[in-house]
């Protein structure tokens, strides 16, 4: 438990959520500030940050929690669809640094929503060598 971080402190029931759902090592409760009703976070029990460093058999334990919450959002909403939100540091507007998805239901009366705008690599060459630098790193761990 970190006990500067305000998600440890939900986690310990220092501070006040609306819970949804919980296990073992993972829980899920309401964004107190919610883009749409029924916005819900999904995050480890753990102190973890960012999610490269979370260990992988927990983070497999959080992914199927945010399927199984994802379901009841969906359900208690009548949600069309859902953005599954996850950011890491400031630069992506991370604003609590405990590992944690958003599941944003979404409805066909809306606009379509997409939090990023579509680029373009200036060259074959360049989206190449992209793809080899990432995949050179991903070679590397295993
Ligand atoms: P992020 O920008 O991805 O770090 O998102 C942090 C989210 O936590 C924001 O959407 C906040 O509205 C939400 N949040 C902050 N404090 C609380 C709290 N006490 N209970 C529930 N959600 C919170
Ligand atoms: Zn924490």
């Amino acid at each position: 438990m970190n006990e500067d971080c305000i998600f440890c402190r939900i986690v310990a029931g220092k501070l006040p959520s609306s819970r949804v759902y919980e296990d073992d090592s993972t829980l899920a409760f309401l964004d107190i500030n919610p883009v749409e009703k029924g916005h819900t976070l999904v995050i480890p029990k753990a102190h973890h940050d960012p999610l490269t460093a979370v260990p992988p058999e927990l983070l497999q334990k959080v992914i199927l929690s945010v399927q199984k919450v994802a379901r009841g959002v969906f359900a208690a909403t009548n949600a069309d669809g859902m953005n599954i939100n996850q950011a890491n540091g400031k630069s992506a507007g991370q604003v609590i640094p405990h590992v944690h998805f958003h599941l944003i239901p979404r409805f066909d009366r809306d606009e379509p929503h997409r939090n990023w705008a579509p680029g373009k690599y200036s060259s074959q060459d360049e989206m190449a060598a992209c793809a080899a630098a990432i995949a050179d790193r991903i070679k590397k761990q295993e």
